[in-house]
């Protein structure tokens, strides 16, 4: 794996060791603006690396420090995740540079192969647990949507990084919840969406911090849903992926992957 250096003055000292991956897209024009923009004292913003469609990699700050990636943002009851985590920056414009058919820009089989390279060998060097390796919209829901629904995360599971649960059983009878709506039922899922990682209170309220978190469950987990609703299609992959993240987290589980990425 080829790595190039362009350095970036956009960082700081650790101040815990790292154990969380967050996965970006730019969102803009090109990589190269992308790039300068992550050079630019001015933006104080940056990466660890940025992963171009073609496949080169270029890194941008030391494993070693703080690069300014994930903003405001919690992840299983942690928050200065720029701190813990090292970040990559996937070239794809996204939400905010659509095609013109408003599509969202695919990411090309090359460019996912280094982006796997390099997260093997992230998670040689660190232990990372399979459940924190994260989208920029789990750990900011309401501000960010990158990587996009259009990111193969199973690509990724498949070659051992991060979770992709295979889908269990509808949940039979369950009921639909909506934005407005409170109670119990409300509550265990906010209970439950905490449990993954996700930053939301118990309250029992379906208020605008649980619609866009469900969406952000959503666009990672159930990518054609998109509603910010919960409905038994939601339901039953919240189970699986609550599922997931417990035996990842279970030091007694056996894992199959091979790239270091099992909870500690
Ligand atoms: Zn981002």
């Amino acid at each position: 794996m080829q790595v190039d250096l362009a350095p970036s003055p956009n960082f700081n000292d650790r101040k815990c060791p790292v154990d969380m991956l967050v996965l970006h897209y730019t969102g803009m024009e090109t990589g190269k603006v992308a790039l300068a923009r992550m050079r630019d004292p001015a933006s104080e913003v940056s990466a660890h690396y940025m992963v171009w469609e073609d496949g080169r990699i270029t890194q941008l700050v030391g494993e070693d420090k703080r690069a300014w990636h994930a903003g405001v943002s919690s992840w299983q009851g942690d928050d200065d995740l720029n701190s813990r985590s090292i970040g990559i920056e996937i070239v794809n414009g996204g939400h905010d540079v659509p095609l013109p058919d408003g599509a969202l820009p695919p990411y090309p089989d090359i460019q996912i192969d280094a982006v796997i390279a390099l997260c093997h060998s992230i998670l040689a060097s660190h232990a990372i647990p399979a459940s924190r390796v994260v989208a920029h919209s789990d750990i900011a829901p309401a501000r960010k949507t990158d990587p996009g629904e259009h990111f193969p995360w199973a690509r990724l599971a498949d070659a051992g990084i991060g979770l992709w649960p295979s889908a269990g059983p509808e949940v039979p009878g369950a009921a639909k919840l909506a934005p407005g709506d409170a109670g119990e039922p409300v509550r265990d899922l906010q209970v439950c969406l905490r449990a993954i990682g996700y930053s939301i209170e118990p309250t029992g309220l379906y208020d605008d911090a649980t619609r866009l978190t469900v969406q952000a469950f959503h666009r990672r987990w159930l990518p054609d849903a998109l509603t910010g609703h919960c409905d038994a299609r939601t339901l039953a992959r919240l189970r699986d992926v609550y599922m997931a993240v417990t035996a990842s987290s279970d030091p007694s589980s056996t894992s199959s992957s091979s790239s270091g990425s099992r909870a500690s």
